[in-house]
């Protein structure tokens, strides 16, 4: 990925989405550089695209999106900067397409996901890990990283009661 403005091809990513509903990856560039800021967009090929084995054998489509919540979930108000998420995404994602050519296993994309986030942070990843570990399928996990969550707020709204 080149600079259009001064051809250099170094270059970091600041921000990257889905875009056209998950068919295609949206990425800001910052130019190295010249310090200018670009927009790639890489589409996702058809045969490359995964599909996730449940734990109940039924097949869905592999969602980027999905693990990028997953870890924003675990990281909730943990130090952990929206660019160092959204690149363990692009890392985690990559790995899977690398290793699994057609269908990979819910529960080792749960693994990776933890693997990965282990090297971040440790309280978000014994967050993921432990709920993952039970359910070991990435839509229970979500919800029920929903419902610790939304417990959590109510004790600390029940500890400030307390305080007055
Ligand atoms: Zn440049």
């Amino acid at each position: 990925m080149r600079c259009p403005y001064c051809n250099s091809k170094d270059n970091k990513v600041i921000d990257s989405r889905a875009a056209d509903g998950g068919d295609s990856i949206r990425r800001r560039r910052e130019c190295l550089k010249c310090s200018r800021r670009f927009t790639t967009r890489e589409h996702v090929e058809q045969r490359a695209r995964l599909v996730v084995i449940k734990k109940d054998g039924t097949r869905v489509p592999f969602e980027r999106q999905k693990i990028q919540t997953g870890l924003e979930k675990s990281c909730y108000k943990r130090p952990i900067a929206t660019e160092t998420l959204q690149a363990m995404t692009d890392q985690v994602e990559e790995e899977l397409h690398r290793k699994y050519e057609r269908e990979v296993e819910a529960i080792v994309i749960g693994k990776t996901v933890a693997e990965h986030l282990k090297k971040i942070d440790q309280i978000a990843y014994v967050r993921f890990a432990s709920v993952y570990k039970e359910f070991r399928d990435l839509d229970d996990f979500l919800d029920e990283v929903k419902e610790v969550l939304d417990s959590r707020q109510q004790e600390s709204l029940k500890d400030q009661d307390t305080l007055f």
